[in-house]
């Protein structure tokens, strides 16, 4: 593995408190030719909608008016690193469509490389986390609308986490659902996402029904180690489970690097 696009920053308020520098030292360490940053993007709230009410969803992302020293702490890394690492600067972005072209226009003012689709909440308001367990067909077809229509957007580098959603009720249910996020990303040619975090500390996802659901579709996979700290960076025991799991299972592509989406 040469290549993360999947790194937090303390900015997001739930990752350590470690400076960008030393992720950039760590991934340097861990032999990396090429890191992303991609912390959770601010989010501008809905008309009329106080932030009082988003508190849950706006708690964990970086304010709009963090988002300039984020940028240029990046850039700043970028060039004094560039002769060991290449550095792309990016976000996890949440699909709420209410705020979409609003927040898509306020990334364009910085020089933005990539965004992937992370979707954690339903609506900024962050009623329902997709993480938490559920049994609800409804919360799970809600996910996959959210995130197939986040999808055709375009604007989207890989889906991260695609398989986040918690749900345990009907297996038909969730195969259906789930196959639709997995066809929809092939068709807009959009990779998914291996998480190490989840592996390594041994959340819901990746949840291998997902993952075999998606092999016999046939999908491009991209690892993302989603560190919220420098030891996330490239946590080898995690690494060789997802690659020995990728590579046993036909119809799964790794790509060991992707091409940006401009989101212009
Ligand atoms: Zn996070
Ligand atoms: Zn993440």
């Amino acid at each position: 593995m040469t290549a993360n696009y999947h790194t937090h920053t303390y900015r997001c308020h739930h990752a350590s408190m470690e400076d960008e520098r030393a992720y950039v030292e760590a991934a340097i360490k861990a032999g990396y030719k090429e890191l992303g940053f991609a912390d959770h993007s601010p989010m501008p709230l809905p008309a009329g909608v106080s932030i009082d009410e988003c508190l849950r969803s706006v708690g964990v992302r970086m304010t709009m008016e963090e988002t300039e020293g984020y940028i240029s702490k990046l850039l700043d890394l970028r060039e004094e690193y560039k002769n060991d690492i290449k550095l792309h600067i990016g976000f996890e972005v949440e699909y709420f469509p209410e705020v979409f072209d609003e927040l898509i226009a306020f990334l364009n003012q910085f020089p933005t490389d990539y965004i992937i689709l992370g979707q954690h909440f339903e609506s900024p308001r962050g009623r329902i986390y997709y993480g938490e367990e559920t049994r609800s067909p409804r919360t799970l077809a809600g996910y996959a609308d959210l995130v197939c229509e986040g999808l055709k957007t375009g604007k989207f580098t890989y889906l991260a986490h695609p398989d986040l959603c918690n749900y345990h009720g009907e297996l038909e249910a969730y195969e259906r659902e789930m196959k639709r996020v997995i066809e929809t990303a092939s068709e807009c040619n959009v990779p998914l996402e291996m998480n190490l975090l989840g592996l390594q500390v041994q959340r819901n996802y990746p949840n291998m029904a997902f993952w075999t659901m998606a092999g016999d579709i046939g999908s491009y996979v991209v690892i993302g180690s989603d560190a919220h700290g420098t030891r996330g960076i490239k946590p080898e025991r995690a690494l060789y489970y997802a690659k020995r799991f990728i590579d046993n299972t036909p119809g799964l592509t790794l790509l060991d690097r992707v091409e940006f989406r401009s989101i212009k």
